[in-house]
Formats: structure tokens, sequence, C-alpha cells
């Protein structure tokens, strides 16, 4: 949470001002930047990568390469996502010093819509004034108390970052109040270390944001990986190492060393004064409208705090606009095509509506799925599985979503995004020359079948 420039302060202690002024620290995210960097997308994706990389050295000689050994060395493995963690951590330090941003460390609290107290790590409070302020206070984990089983035992996504070993047994809560699914990143990451995973999902469905017809492909996946899978699940309780789990099926007793949760995070709007400042909390997330004005005129919020995706690709964005609107600008958030990619092996990615949904909301709907196992690169770099899906409205030819299970859904998305952001008919997505052999194809591919 910060005033929306330097210019605006006029703190009631003297504070200095100058470009890349001396930090106060004592914050568990020293150098400005959150859980991202810290917490969550970074170390994450820096433990996937290795796993991804120790997993295809057991394909080697799939595709004709010899080697020996592909054990993970879990400490060497924590260093790395340590150092990863700091180069970021200071690449957005030193972003916000090149800026002339002064960062004061410390817990911010709202006395109203124009002012607000810092209480500094060391103890002392700065009181600062702004002409508007921009709110992005991120989420909190809502952690499950579970009758029988001990506290710290039940690890959210951070705890399991820091372990020191891989613990034999997991069990992995897919639920969550948010669309992120990244309980499957975490039961894949630990079924890939090692772990005896079950993955609890409390719906039919695995992802409800992912297109239904691509389901039981990441169920296969997880399958692949020795991933237990009870669906319409619901945690009854434990004793010591042993969950049991009611499920679609009856009930289960599970192994579970520990109970991990990745999704459940919400909104933090407690207790940074909000209610001081005049600014309307729904749905337990900040109201903004697209221009992240909250109802108190000045106020701005984005990311977590405001709900909605809760993904740090729709964070960064609507930070962009809250800064330019703060600032005297125009601007509106588009969120309603964020992607989102799981880094599991196939990847798991989807951007905008999946069939069923926008049977819901379009008239006409139009699908296309490709089978990527005919896809060139993705049988070139070893990829054997996957399907990517497009759905468009069949009267408009206005692209609704694209959902994918298969090699580089990532770079898929990219398109897709981009291609959604452009307003892009499929008939203007099948005129795209893509490289070949690339996993683009496939998505222009099925732009074609769309445009015929
Ligand atoms: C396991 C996991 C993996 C994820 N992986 C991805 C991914 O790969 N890609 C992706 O796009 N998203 C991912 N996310 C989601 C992503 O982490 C969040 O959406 C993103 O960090 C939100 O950014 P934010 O700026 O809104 O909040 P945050 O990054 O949480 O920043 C909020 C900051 O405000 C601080 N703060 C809170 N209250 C106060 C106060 N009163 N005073 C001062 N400071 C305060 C907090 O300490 C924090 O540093 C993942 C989430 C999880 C849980």
């Amino acid at each position: 949470m910060w005033p929306s420039s330097a210019e605006d302060q006029r703190g009631t202690r003297p504070h200095s001002r100058r470009p890349g002024a001396a930090r106060r620290s004592c914050s568990p995210s020293p150098s400005g930047s959150g859980t991202c960097v810290h917490w969550s997308c970074i170390p994450t994706n820096v433990l996937l990568a290795s796993v991804h990389t120790s997993l295809e050295a057991r394909e080697l000689a799939f595709v004709g390469v010899l080697t020996a050994g592909d054990d993970v060395d879990l400490r060497a493995l924590r260093d790395r996502r340590k150092s990863m963690v700091r180069v970021l951590a200071g690449g957005v330090a030193a972003a916000l010093r090149h800026a002339g941003v002064e960062v004061l460390e410390g817990r911010a609290t709202l006395g109203s819509p124009s002012a607000l107290t810092v209480g500094l790590c060391d103890g002392e409070t700065v009181d600062v004034e702004a002409r508007s302020v921009v709110v992005a206070a991120g989420a909190r984990w809502l952690t499950p108390s579970l009758p029988g089983i001990a506290a710290d035992r039940i690890l959210t996504a951070d705890l399991v970052q820091a372990l020191d070993t891989v613990p034999a047994s997991a069990l992995v809560l897919g639920d969550g109040p948010a669309d992120t699914a990244f309980a499957i990143e975490y039961a894949f990451l630990l079924a890939a270390l090692g772990s005896a995973v079950t993955l609890a999902v409390p719906g039919e469905l695995l992802i409800p944001a992912l297109d239904a017809e691509l389901d039981e492909a990441v169920a296969a996946m997880l399958a692949t990986f020795g991933i237990e899978l009870l669906r319409g699940a619901e945690v009854l309780g434990g004793q010591g190492a042993k969950a049991t789990v009611s499920h679609a099926g009856g009930e289960a007793v599970v192994a579970a060393d520990v109970v991990v949760v990745a999704d459940r995070r919400v909104p933090s709007v407690d207790g940074i004064g909000l209610a001081a400042a005049g600014v309307e909390v729904a749905g337990g997330a900040i109201a903004v409208d697209s221009s992240c004005r909250t109802s108190s005129p000045g106020v701005f919020a984005a990311g977590d705090v405001a709900g909605g995706a809760m993904l740090t690709a729709a964070a960064l964005h609507a930070g962009d606009v809250a800064g330019t609107v703060a600032a005297g600008g125009s601007a509106r958030t588009r969120l309603e095509a964020v992607p989102h990619v799981l880094h599991t092996l196939p990847l798991v990615g989807w951007i905008g509506q999946g069939e069923d949904a926008a049977r819901r909301s379009a008239a006409d709907v139009a699908v296309a799925i490709v089978d990527l196992a005919t896809n060139a690169r993705a049988v070139a770099a070893g990829g054997r599985d996957g399907y990517l899906k497009v759905v468009a409205d069949a009267a408009t030819g206005e692209i609704l979503g694209v959902h994918v299970v298969g090699p580089a859904a990532d770079e898929i998305l990219a398109v897709a995004g981009t291609a959604m952001q452009a307003e892009l008919t499929v008939a203007d997505v099948a005129a795209i020359v893509p490289w070949h052999p690339s996993l683009t194809e496939s998505l222009v591919q099925a732009a074609r079948l769309l445009a015929q």
C-alpha cells in the first residue's frame, strides 16, 4: 500500500525523498516486491523448473540422449530458489530506486482517504498524506483447521517450498475460493519429488475454470505421476499421519504426513483502515470499478486485494491502470482474458471461457479441438499427449476461450491472449502464418477449422 507519488507525501516526521533513498527494513518481503517474487510464482516456478529438468532427464533416452542420474538434490534446489528470489527481488528494488520511489517498509493503516500511518519495522511511525492512495495489500492464507490433524502438519504452499525433506505422503486439498488451481502444481511437484500424493478436489471437475472436455487429460497426467485423485471430496478429519476423506466414491483413509493448501487465499482487507477511509468491501474483496476506483474518491485498489483472477498477471495490469488513473490519466482494466498456466508435465493452460461457460453467456458457440499428437513440434520434442480447444462465438467469430493440455501451453496462450486482447476473430487468427514447426500452428489450425 503506498501513496500515488512521492510528491504527494507530506509526512509529519521528515523523511528522505531522494531517488534511491535508503530503506528502513524488517519486512518479510524486503525490496518492495510482494508475494509473487518471495512466496508464490517465482519460488514455485524455480522448483518446478528443476523438477521438469529432472523429469526430462528420465525421458532423454526416448529422444535418443543417454545420461546417468536424474535425482533431485533438495538442498541445492532450496539454495537455487533462494538465490533466484534474491536476484528478482533485487531487480524490483532497483526498478523502484531508478524510478525515484521511496520505500517505507512497515505496516500501513489508512486513517482517512488521504492519510495513512506507516508503523516502521524499527518501531517508529511515519504519517503520510496523499492526494490519492493505491491499496495493493494482496491476499492472506486461509488455513483450514481439520479435526485430528495437527496444525503443524497443515502446510501452505510457501511452507512446502521451505521443506528440508520430501514428505513420504501428502494430501493436497484442491479447493479454494479463487479459480487458481495451484494445488494441481503442488500435487505434481510433490509427486515428482517422490511423495505419495492424494489430491482431493471438492467438485466433479478438477479445475472448474478449465474446459470440461480437457478434464480427463489432466486426470491422466496426474495418474502418470501416481497421484490418487478423489473427486467430490471433503476431509472429515484425521489421526496422526492419516486423513479420512469422504468423496464421490465413498470414504477413504489416505496417508497424509502433510496436508497441503495452495489455493486458499482471500483478499487482505482487515486491519488496514478501509472503514476509516470509507472504502467498501463486497464479497470479501475491495469493490472496484473498471478503473480500479474504490467507493472512496482518491482511493484505488489493485491486485489480489480486489479479488477476481488473483494472479500476478492481473495484479500487474490492474496496478498499471490504478497508477495511471491515480495520477490523473484515464485507463480501464481488461481482465476477461488473463492467461493461467500450470507448470505440470504436460503444461495445463487456459484463457477465457470453456465451452460450458460460453454456452451460458453466448447465443451460438462453436468449438474446435486439435490433438497435439499431430503437431510436428510437439512430436519432435517428445511430447505425446495433449489437446488444444478453441471456443468461439459462432456468429461473430470472436474468440471466447483457448484451453490447452500439452507442451508449450504458455506459448500458445501468449498468442491466444494477444489475439483476444486485440479482438481478432477466428478468421484473423486463421490467416496468421506461424513458424513451422511450432505449437502455435495448432492454434491456427483450430482457428481455420472454426473459420471454414
Ligand atoms: C502457490 C502460488 C503460486 C502462484 N503462482 C502464480 C504464477 O505462477 N503466476 C501468477 O500470475 N500468479 C501466481 N500466483 C498468484 C500471485 O502470487 C498473486 O496473485 C500476486 O502475488 C498478487 O499480487 P498483489 O500485488 O495483489 O499482492 P502481493 O504480491 O501479495 O503484495 C501485497 C503486499 O502488500 C503487503 N501488505 C499487506 N498489508 C499491508 C499493510 N497494511 N501495509 C503494508 N504492506 C502491506 C504484503 O506483505 C505484500 O508484500 C500464485 C499464488 C500462489 C499462492
